[in-house]
């Protein structure tokens, strides 16, 4: 450990007097990287020593071979491997499962949980992810974290956010689901809920209008919810085809939960952006996928996670017979859509399993016969193409946002050190330094 954090350390070199280093013929103050190994996540090749300069916050230029130019702040990451900062598609922060996430939602306030969410905020981003895609939570309060991370109140990752997830009655996204009849009500789409394609539009332009930045549609039944449907379609082909149709018309991207083969099939053919977790993906469904270019974001650790933890007695019964029936299949149907040539982007649905651990899907992929190359790609360049920002994140290069990560050691050697990120600098400020918080408030 003392080796690591000696191997870190920060220098200002060959400073000049602040009158000349900061007069008007001068350049602006830039921070340059020594980085010994960089990931270059557009060709998915790892580059020897680079020096990455930042200068406000995004990256000014990258070149090989260490450079310290005069009047520099120069931070040195001597031994790790610098990569584009990390971009989890898949996240929910204002939620933690725990064994009393059940009764919890009839007793803790919404403000309270909003609160926790600001926890969760700071663990995913100093685990190195720079940049979450938001997909579903409660009433649209990670618009609020989104705002609040962007004017610094927060900190915590960059956010795009779906707001509440969208679905059918009784669908996985109904939150009245195994309620007694007394408190269900009627939900609607201003709770999130529609049936039929007009309601479907309503509800997708009200998410536009309460600022979510993309869509999540529950075509599926899902393994959390309380209802024994975890696989089955839970929207038609005509609704799917009224969110996507809506959405794309205010430029917010469809990302659906879908489980089932013929949910899949009825999202895809509908012009879905992505898929999340995919767990009965047939081989029709791997190549609509191809044929469309529709993402897939597997989830594989949480699917793990939660077979595990039904077996612990975690869950309620409805649950657990669904986690034990899904989860394992994730691993395999990970494998043979990669195989199909369906393109992938890193989502693990952080908050089923405890948030900060965005790094386990990096392991499962690897186990599931994914190059370790391309577990990076999916967590960079293609997560950043998934959400329609890779002209600014995704990779180290000129103009992009300036979001760099360091773990100690080689990712393609052992992937298992992206479990260890030490270093984390978002939008050319450093949050993280010697694996160690660094208070920027
Ligand atoms: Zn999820």
């Amino acid at each position: 450990m003392n080796l690591v954090r000696a191997a870190f350390r920060i220098a200002v070199v060959a400073c000049l007097p602040v009158a000349v280093a900061f007069s008007q013929d001068a350049p602006a103050p830039v921070t340059v990287v020594h980085c010994p190994k960089l990931f270059d996540s557009a060709a998915g090749k790892m580059l020897g020593p680079t020096t990455v300069f930042i200068s406000g916050d995004k990256f000014d230029k990258v070149e090989s071979g260490t450079q310290s130019p005069v009047g520099a702040t120069v931070i040195e990451l001597a031994g790790a491997t610098c990569l584009p900062g990390l971009i989890d598609d898949h996240v929910h922060l204002d939620d933690q499962f725990g064994k009393n996430t059940y009764a919890e939602a009839a007793h803790v306030n919404f403000a309270d949980q909003v609160l926790r969410s600001t926890l969760y905020a700071r663990r995913t981003l100093l685990a190195g992810f720079t940049t979450v895609r938001n997909v579903g939570d409660t009433n649209y309060d990670t618009v609020a974290l989104r705002n609040a991370v962007a004017a610094g109140t927060v900190i915590g990752p960059r956010i795009f956010t779906a707001g509440p997830a969208i679905s059918t009655t009784g669908g996985h996204a109904d939150h009245t689901n195994g309620l007694s009849m007394d408190l269900q009500g009627d939900p609607g789409p201003m709770q999130s809920i529609f049936n039929g394609p007009d309601e479907a539009r309503k509800v997708v332009r009200l998410h536009y209008k309460e600022g979510a930045d993309l869509i999540k549609a529950m075509p599926s039944g899902g393994v959390m919810d309380l209802g024994t449907n975890g696989s089955g379609p839970q929207m038609t082909e005509d609704e799917i085809r009224a969110i996507v149709e809506t959405a794309h018309d205010y430029g917010m991207k469809v990302a659906v939960h879908a489980h089932g083969a013929e949910a899949i099939r009825r999202s895809v053919v509908a012009g879905v952006d992505s898929v999340e977790h995919g767990t009965f993906m047939d081989d029709q469904d791997i190549r609509l996928m191809k044929e469309h270019g529709t993402f897939y974001c597997p989830t594989v650790y949480t699917g793990q996670f939660v077979a595990e933890q039904a077996k612990k007695g975690a869950y309620p019964p409805t649950v657990a017979k669904k986690a034990i029936e899904v989860g394992p299949q994730i691993m395999k149907t990970v494998t043979r859509a990669y195989q199909g040539g369906v393109k992938f982007a890193y989502g693990t649905d952080a908050g089923v399993y405890p948030h900060g651990q965005n790094w386990e899907d990096f392991i499962y992929l690897v186990k599931a016969g994914l190059p370790p190359a391309y577990t990076l790609q999916m967590a960079t360049i293609n997560a950043a193409q998934l959400l329609g920002h890779d002209d600014e994140l995704g990779t180290v290069a000129p103009g992009k946002y300036a979001d760099l990560v360091a773990v100690p050691g080689d990712p393609l050697d052992d992937i298992t050190v992206m479990s260890k990120v030490s270093f984390v600098m978002k939008a050319g400020v450093v949050y993280k330094r010697d694996g160690e918080e660094v208070l920027t408030q």
